[in-house]
């Protein structure tokens, strides 16, 4: 074994693709302190800017005292407090949904609904660019796995149009796609995963929070109900800024999960005061819609004036910009040269993108000022002049297209 991993290993390290991690010793905002240097980040997904929120603190704080630290046990057995089952009825309530079901992460909420709702004999599509975590949950529920061609309507349909006549059905994407940030289109999809009887699921992991009138997400976006949009799932570590995740429909949905879902049952409640904090967050989402107006000005000007600079762009409307570079040793050194600047953009490589396909993954945030937008703007310009000039005004961003290899 230690041999075989040593080999392994070393392989990693050979195709540019070793991960390591970086040190953070202050909390998240545009700015974090990084081995003892303060950088200007674009690369976390709070949003937002809820996740250090003083707000969110003092209600984990308070809840810390009344309710402990420790939730004790499963959801199942004693560790279902009262500020679960609130955060539950909000979270349904936001998205107009029957019932929510909390999930201590997002990864597990993913493994527990695929792997609850199907088994052998049954069929799940999925989109090529889905989450590592849907595809997991695919593939562990034992049912026949297809993927379809990211965003294509036609292949799905066909694909659905030749499936047995027997067993059930899902179809599974993103709503966001997380290392493209383009939009998956619901309304089609929901139309035609019904006309194939076929129940449909999102993750919605980068909408919720960000998308929809009320921050409900891209079922409110689009304004999909449960009948069109039978699972929603959503996670609360991204825009909300505090952690775990939850999944929202139909009464018969959430019950199954709570009888079916091994994610669900063989797993420690999240803590209470994980709750309580989100409950604040989503209080200040509802009170004040001026940090998702503001993130989503941000999102306008930053892709007007990186497109007008020649700096290539992906057909992204959410908050992650990814800049497209192709080779991997390419897009370690651009970040790298962004790092000695002062500026933390982190380099996707494969296995997370398709080869060929490395990337900046940039996010924006509602608390980053205007200022250290401008910032980020002219150290990519003098970045790319230097390191990769030949990716500047390479083609326009609508003809950048990302797909399967
Ligand atoms: C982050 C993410 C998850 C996992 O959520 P966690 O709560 O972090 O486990 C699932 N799906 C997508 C699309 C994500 O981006």
């Amino acid at each position: 074994m230690e041999k075989n991993l040593q080999a392994r290993l070393a392989e990693r390290q050979r195709q540019s693709r070793y991960r390591q991690r970086r040190l953070i010793s202050s909390a998240q905002g545009p700015e974090i302190r990084v081995g003892g240097k303060l950088l200007l980040q674009f690369c976390s997904n709070d949003y937002l800017g809820h996740a250090a929120h003083p707000a969110l603190a003092e209600a984990m704080c308070a809840a810390t005292a009344s309710h402990g630290v420790g939730s004790g046990a499963s959801h199942l057995v004693c560790g279902h407090s009262d500020l679960h089952h609130q955060l539950e009825l909000r979270l349904a309530e936001l998205t107009g949904r029957d019932r929510a079901l909390l999930f201590s992460t997002g990864y597990m909420a993913n493994l527990g609904i695929i792997a609850a709702l199907l088994g052998r004999g049954d069929q799940v599509l999925e989109d090529r660019l889905n989450h590592a975590s849907l595809l997991d949950g695919g593939l562990l529920s034992g049912a026949r796995f297809q993927r379809f061609r990211h965003n294509d309507l036609a292949d799905l349909e066909s694909r659905l149009a030749a499936l047995p006549d027997k067993g059930e059905r899902l179809v599974v994407v993103d709503a966001v796609y997380s290392m493209d940030g383009d939009q998956a289109p619901l309304v089609e999809l929901a139309e035609t995963s019904a006309r194939h009887s076929a129940w449909l699921m999102a993750d919605d992991a980068h909408g919720f929070g960000v998308l929809g009138a009320h921050g409900g997400g891209s079922a409110q976006h689009f304004q999909l109900g449960q009948q069109e949009l039978p699972i929603l799932m959503g996670t609360l570590g991204k825009a909300v800024g505090s952690f775990g995740a939850f999944v929202a429909g139909s009464e018969t949905l959430i019950e199954s999960l709570i009888q079916f879902a091994r994610p669900y049952i063989y797993t420690t409640a999240m803590p209470a005061a994980v709750a309580a904090a989100t409950l604040a967050s989503l209080d200040l989402m509802a009170s004040e819609s001026w940090r998702r107006e503001r993130l989503h000005r941000l999102i306008q000007s930053f892709r007007e004036r990186a497109d007008a600079a020649g700096l290539p762009l992906m057909p992204s409307v959410s908050p992650i910009q990814p800049l497209l570079v192709g080779d991997e040793d390419l897009a370690m050194s651009i970040s790298a040269a962004l790092e000695e600047r002062g500026v933390l953009i982190s380099a996707i490589r494969p296995p997370t993108v398709p080869p060929g396909s490395s990337r900046l993954r940039l996010t924006l945030t509602a608390a980053h000022s205007d200022s250290q937008v401008d910032r980020l703007l002219d150290t990519l310009v003098e970045v790319f002049r230097r390191v990769a000039p030949e990716l500047l005004f390479r083609q326009s961003s609508s003809d950048v297209r990302v797909d399967d290899q």
